[in-house]
């Protein structure tokens, strides 16, 4: 088979066309990683499923979810063998690269206001310059109380942006490397430009109109900069690409394009034999560390609350349920581009339209950081996916030695259980806009439900 589109008829088309219509929603929902999670639910409990906390005792077909700290979040669909024997795990990532707010971002130049960032993830920064930016995320205030924002989205918001030198000045800067152009403190929005009434305020009186806005409408003090989380992302919605309507062009495909068909899989996972479990992860893009990252012991511990709420508590049950599951750890890959097709070796690059992507290993150089998927896992894959008439590519995220990337496959890896990089082919990853095809959004979604009911 050349392409997914080979293999649809009609009714296939319909049902492939209205699966990118419902993630087009959710990214519309779910433009930061809080986001993601706040909708991850609002979909859940619509399925059925509960937070651990409202659950007693666990059985065979309980739904169960854990919200850790609003910013990662790990569904279950307890399945009819004991939780010893191993999980079938679907994993993806839901924090995207962006432009962080600094903690102290507030500032006036000549009668303009602008706010001062730090931007997160790799990103080429000259993109994300001269581009409406909306503005998302929390302020937490000192009596408790968070303040939800989001300024940009409806077409009647206000939106920020940060400023690119004009053509005909620029001779200096075009003679800059790339990496060079736009740099990273340069990175400041602007924000307002009217100076405050009051007469006797000859000191930023810009700032101080701004900082009564943010107070009038929002409660928010320049102080709780200091612990507020927002982000800059591009303002805006989904959109269908190309005259056949075959692409999605959005903001934050990596990694909510394998989120979104993970966390629908597990949505429709039903009384399972072995346990499905679903885990959407934050701080990938800046090496998975911290408490809401995939290296924090959040699954573990799930895994753990869940197995005590089954049978009596036993350490080694836990080590056992770890050793014996199965993952897909779930990420873009680089989809080839006809615009540049140097960076790619053509028979192991991952195309758009051709499927789910694997990637045995990933990492740079000679493999360095993988955790390199076994042959026998693989074929046992192969085994399902060939069987269900899903169709699925193996590949390489670009030539030898031309750069590289990781994911969250060795983390999980390292708790000694199989785990195999899967996901979608994307162009322009890490642009403000990235786009994929709506086919391989709907093989992955096949194959992840697949994956979920078959995988022993
Ligand atoms: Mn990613
Ligand atoms: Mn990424």
């Amino acid at each position: 088979m050349k392409t997914v589109w080979e293999k649809y008829n009609a009714k296939a088309m319909k049902d492939v066309m209205a699966v990118s219509e419902d993630y087009k929603n959710f990214l519309n929902a779910a433009k930061t990683e809080r986001e993601a999670v706040d909708e991850t639910i609002r979909l859940a409990r619509k399925e059925g499923f509960k937070e651990f906390k409202e659950v007693r005792k666990v059985k065979a077909g309980d739904k169960i979810y854990f919200n850790n700290r609003g910013k990662s979040i790990a569904l279950f669909v307890i399945g009819k063998k004991p939780m010893e024997d191993g999980l079938n795990i679907l994993g993806a990532h839901i924090d995207s690269p962006r432009i962080d707010l600094k903690q102290n971002p507030l500032y006036e130049d000549n009668g303009l206001v602008l706010m001062d960032t730090h931007y997160y993830g790799g990103i080429k920064k000259y993109q994300w310059v001269a581009l409406p930016l909306a503005m998302h995320g929390v302020v937490c205030k000192k009596d408790g109380k968070t303040i939800k924002v989001a300024i940009g989205e409806d077409e009647k918001d206000p939106v920020v942006e940060i400023s690119d030198l004009l053509i005909h000045l620029s001779r200096d800067q075009m003679a800059k490397t790339g990496a060079k152009v736009v740099e990273g403190e340069d990175l400041n929005a602007l924000v307002g430009s009217i100076p405050v009434k009051e007469k006797d305020e000859k000191e930023e009186p810009v700032k101080k109109n701004i900082l009564k806005i943010l107070k009038e409408e929002y409660d928010i003090e320049e102080e709780d900069f200091i612990s507020a989380e927002l982000e800059l992302v591009p303002a805006g919605k989904a959109r269908d690409l190309g005259l056949d309507r075959s692409l999605v062009m959005a903001y934050g495909h990596d990694d909510r394009i394998c989120a979104y068909t993970s966390l629908r899989a597990i949505l429709e996972s039903k009384e399972p034999e072995r346990t499905s479990a679903c885990i959407l992860t934050d701080k990938e893009e800046i090496g998975s560390m911290g408490a809401t990252g995939a290296q924090s012991a959040f699954f573990e511990n799930c895994v753990a609350e869940l197995l005590a709420k089954t049978d009596s508590f036993d350490g080694l049950k836990l080590r056992h349920c770890l050793e014996r599951s199965c993952m897909l750890s779930s990420d873009v890959s680089a989809g080839f581009d006809p615009n540049y097709p140097s960076v790619n070796e053509p028979k192991n690059a991952a195309y758009l339209g051709k499927g789910i992507s694997f990637n045995k290993f990933t990492g740079s150089g000679g493999k360095g950081g993988s955790s390199d998927a076994t042959p026998e896992y693989i074929a046992k894959i192969r085994r399902i996916l060939d069987k269900n008439k899903i169709v699925y590519q193996f590949s390489e995220l670009g030539r030898v030695d031309q750069g590289g990337g990781g994911t969250i496959a060795y983390i999980l890896a390292n708790k000694n259980m199989d785990v195999i990089d899967a996901g979608i082919a994307v162009q322009n990853m890490h642009a403000p806009y990235e786009v994929a095809s709506k086919g391989d959004i709907y093989e992955a979604y096949q194959a992840y439900k697949i994956f979920l009911k078959e995988m022993a």
